[in-house]
C-alpha cells in the first residue's frame, strides 16, 4: 500500500476548504445582523420604554404596546443641532445658517490693518467647522471667518 494518492489528497484538501468556507460564510452573517441592529439606532418607545422599536415607512412602531409615532419629527429634531455640537454665540444662544449676528468687540482682521468694529451687523452667516466657526461676508471688508464667541445673535 502506498497510502493516499495525490488525487485523494486533493480531494480531502478540498473538503477541508469546503468546511472552512461554509463556516466563514455563516460567521460574518450573524455579525452583520448584530451590526445592523446597533447601527439603525432606533429610539426606545416613548410610551412603554421598550427597546423593540421597528420602523414602518416614516413611522416608528413599538410591538410591545402597539404605540406608533412619527420618525420624521424625531429626525428633524436631531438635525436642528440642539446637541453639544451646536455653535453658540457669546450669550449661549444657538446660531444657525442664515442668522444675523452683531460683533461684540473690535476684531482685527488677520494679515490686514482692517478692523471689524464692535457693533457691526453681519447678515446671513454660514456655520463651518473649525476655530473660526462662522463664515460670513462683512460689508467693506469681504468674506472672512469669525469666532462665535465674539458675536451675539441679532
Ligand atoms: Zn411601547
Amino acid at each position: 500500500m502506498v497510502g493516499i494518492t495525490a488525487s485523494d489528497f486533493a480531494h480531502r484538501w478540498i473538503s477541508l476548504l469546503d468546511i472552512k468556507l461554509s463556516y466563514e460564510y455563516h460567521a460574518p452573517d450573524t455579525n452583520s445582523i448584530e451590526g445592523l441592529n446597533s447601527m439603525t439606532d432606533l429610539p426606545k418607545c416613548p410610551k412603554c420604554d421598550d427597546d423593540y422599536t421597528y420602523q414602518d415607512r416614516d413611522m416608528f412602531v413599538c410591538p410591545s404596546c402597539a404605540h406608533e409615532w412619527s420618525s420624521a419629527a424625531d429626525g428633524s429634531a436631531s438635525e436642528t443641532g440642539e446637541g453639544d455640537d451646536a455653535v453658540r454665540d457669546s450669550n449661549g444662544n444657538v446660531l444657525q445658517d442664515g442668522d444675523t449676528v452683531v460683533v461684540i468687540k473690535d476684531l482685527k482682521v488677520k494679515g490686514t490693518s482692517l478692523v471689524v468694529k464692535g457693533g457691526t451687523k453681519v447678515k446671513n452667516i454660514r456655520l463651518v467647522d473649525g476655530d473660526h466657526d462662522i463664515d460670513c461676508k462683512i460689508p467693506g471688508i469681504g468674506s472672512m471667518g469669525l469666532k462665535s464667541e465674539f458675536v451675539k445673535k441679532a
